[in-house]
């Protein structure tokens, strides 16, 4: 059959122009990620084979071999793995699955400078497509085991490539990257010198679970050809004492196993001995992934059987807030067999994630006392969906609210956590007060803010969506009781202050009680209640929120999410010493029985009830009606 030709999907183009045209600096990298691919596809023919006993597969000797040619400069990453079927060429290499490619590309274009893009690309790990950095032309020979087809893909980068079935190709895969002329002259640059090349293999994919073989430097005896030596340790790391192994080592795992091409913010060891024996390290990410909140996002944690790599993403070790969570679990005491289903229902693996979480907290906790520009990052990064834990777990409710930080008036920029919020407490003060909202700015000023801002009291100010879900459902922090100051009614006086207005109030309540009738009786297709509001210092009326009632964003996320949701009635708060609310009173007042007159009275609550729904970016039910009555009004004024 002859060859045909290909087109590289189109994000997959873009981002092989970028490798081509080599925005990353460090080109060294191309190979790591080749001998990851290699290392995964020995994972997987083993795994195979060890589920399929019918698989025709030589598994005799796995192993990587790395094959330099200085005269033809070409360069060969050879592994005895699972290889590729045809089509699982076209579709793996001629395209890229990362869902989050498009963000990610059209962030990048975005990128102001060289810096930019690199740390972009850095975050997104290009892995296979990496060696057009440093080859003008990649040639990959593959065979699945198992199949008797080869398959031959062949593509300069530029735009398409070729695929061709061969006859006589070894199981698994081979690499060749004819090498670019530059930098020819420099043996520290060169990817054919037997030092650079081991250099790199010693410095990234030491740990590498299977043989990488290279031929020796020095050529053998009375010039024979080079013997063949295997090139990295082979250690676990977490198999390794903790002193032995370096930072750098720990990040490398980290890239090879999360694909993220950025060192880890924190490293987390863990290992538990008796009758569960098993050893955990574990990473947390120095920035989010693309699609950590695409569905279909994969928790990072490997599971490891007796140092035999068993499962990606293993889902039954991580819950799903902690998704960002990459790392090894190596158990002793499993089955090779054992299967996902069985995972889920295994009680000593539930007892293990259970510890790990509690490690990963407490770890967390650590970095904010510890490292708080670290905790910092974390938290700008992961913060939202950690904040998830807060309904799923229950068990850790305390401890993620420990964790937890939020924006607040205390501060313009930085973010507070609750136990520093609960110190700063007024005397007399027993509620954490907080608001719900899209920005910062709409509210602050929000006319639920006066009251507060008035007497100095703090409200933190909760702007992502997953926080107007998870106030509904944690009522405390350390025994404080978490207060939406956009609900039910607030009572912020002393004691001398409360008898004081305690009085006014009855007062002004006799006063309005004929006003808040009529305008409840007005409103009531849309309103509960209108009533006098003691929170309210400048605007002249605010709409809240009953107690236990769905907040309106909340309300809005339901319906954006095609949720039917009966239409809540909220309450209308007038504030009775503001010009506008007393002369409404006294007209109300005058009015007595003459209808007539009630017409501009009843268009003038409804101007209120718009005014307050505005005030809080909330929704009026008929835009056009309420823009011709103010219009109308304003004309009377001209
Ligand atoms: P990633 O490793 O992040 O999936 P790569 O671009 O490195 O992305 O590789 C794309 C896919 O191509 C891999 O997921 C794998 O399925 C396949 N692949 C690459 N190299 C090999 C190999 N040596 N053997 C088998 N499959 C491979
Ligand atoms: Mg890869």
């Amino acid at each position: 059959m002859p060859a045909e030709t290909f087109e590289f999907q189109v994000e997959a183009r873009q981002l092989l122009q970028m490798m081509i045209h080599s925005i990353y600096s460090n080109k060294d990298v191309f190979l790591r990620e080749l001998i990851s691919n290699s290392s995964d596809a020995l994972d997987k023919l083993r795994l195979e084979t060890l589920r399929d006993d019918t698989l025709q597969a030589d598994t005799s000797d796995l192993h990587i071999s790395i094959e330099a040619d200085k005269e033809k400069r070409t360069l060969t990453v050879r592994d005895n793995g699972i290889g590729m079927s045809h089509d699982e060429v076209v579709q793996l290499i001629g395209t890229i699955a990362n869902s989050g490619t498009a963000k990610f590309l059209r962030e990048l274009k975005e990128a102001k400078d060289a810096a930019a893009s690199e740390e972009l690309i850095g975050q997104f790990g290009v892995g296979f497509y990496a060696s057009f950095m440093v080859a003008d032309e990649v040639t990959l020979v593959t065979r699945r085991a198992g199949e008797s087809q080869g398959t031959r893909w062949n593509s300069d980068g530029e735009g398409t490539y070729t695929v061709e079935s061969v006859d006589d190709a070894p199981q698994g895969t081979s690499v060749t990257l004819r090498l670019k002329p530059e930098d020819t002259e420099d043996q520290l640059f060169d990817y054919t010198s037997p030092w650079k090349l081991r250099e790199i293999v010693k410095r990234y994919s030491d740990f590498i679970t299977w043989p990488i073989r290279m031929a020796a430097a020095a050529p053998g005896e009375d010039g024979a050809e080079p013997a063949v030596e295997t090139v990295n340790s082979m250690k676990a790391l977490w198999a390794r004492s903790k002193d032995s192994v370096t930072a750098e080592e720990y990040s490398e795992l980290y890239k090879h196993i999360s694909h993220d091409w950025t060192d880890p913010l924190e490293t987390i060891r863990m290992q538990a001995e008796g009758t569960f024996e098993y050893q955990a390290l574990l990473f947390l990410p120095s920035h989010a992934p693309q699609d950590l909140f695409m569905q279909g996002h994969k928790r990072g944690v490997q599971l490891y059987v007796k140092r035999v790599f068993i499962m990606d993403d293993c889902e039954a070790l991580m819950p799903t807030y902690l998704r960002f969570v990459k790392g090894v679990v190596d158990a002793q005491d499993l089955s090779l067999n054992v299967s996902r289903e069985i995972l889920q229902q295994d009680r000593q693996i539930e007892m293990m994630r259970r510890r790990l979480v509690k490690k990963v907290l407490s770890t967390v906790k650590e970095m904010m006392s510890a490292s708080p520009e670290n905790y910092r990052t974390f938290w700008k990064e992961f913060g939202r969906v950690l904040k998830e834990g807060l309904l799923q777990d229950f068990e850790n409710r305390d401890a993620l609210l420990e964790v937890s930080s939020f924006a607040s008036t205390q501060d313009e920029e930085g973010l507070t956590t609750l136990r520093s919020y609960v110190d700063r407490m007024k005397e007399g003060q027993d509620q954490i007060y907080f608001m719900t909202g899209e920005s910062r700015a709409a509210m602050e000023s929000s006319p639920h803010m006066e009251a507060f801002r008035a007497k100095g009291l703090e409200v933190l100010l909760l702007t992502d969506p997953v926080d107007e879900v998870w106030v509904q459902s944690v009522p405390e922090f350390d025994g404080k009781q978490l207060q939406s100051i956009a609900k039910g009614e607030v009572d912020l006086d002393s004691d001398e202050e409360k008898e004081k207005a305690e009085a006014e109030r009855e007062q002004r309540q006799q006063e309005y009680a004929g006003l808040l009738a009529w305008m409840t009786e007005q409103l009531g297709d849309s309103l509960k209640e209108v009533r006098l509001s003691s929170r309210l210092t400048v605007s002249p009326a605010c709409i809240v929120s009953d107690t236990h009632d769905v907040t309106p964003a909340l309300e809005n996320m339901y319906r954006a999410m095609g949720e039917e949701v009966p239409h809540i009635k909220r309450i209308l708060e007038l504030n009775p010493s503001h010009a506008l609310i007393s002369s409404l009173r006294k007209a109300h007042a005058a009015l007595g029985s003459e209808p007539d007159a009630g017409t501009e009275l009843a268009e003038t609550a409804e101007l209120v009830h718009g005014l307050a729904l505005l005030s809080d970016g909330g929704e009026l039910s008929d835009p056009a009606r309420f823009s011709r009555l103010m219009a109308d009004r304003l004309e009377r004024t001209l």
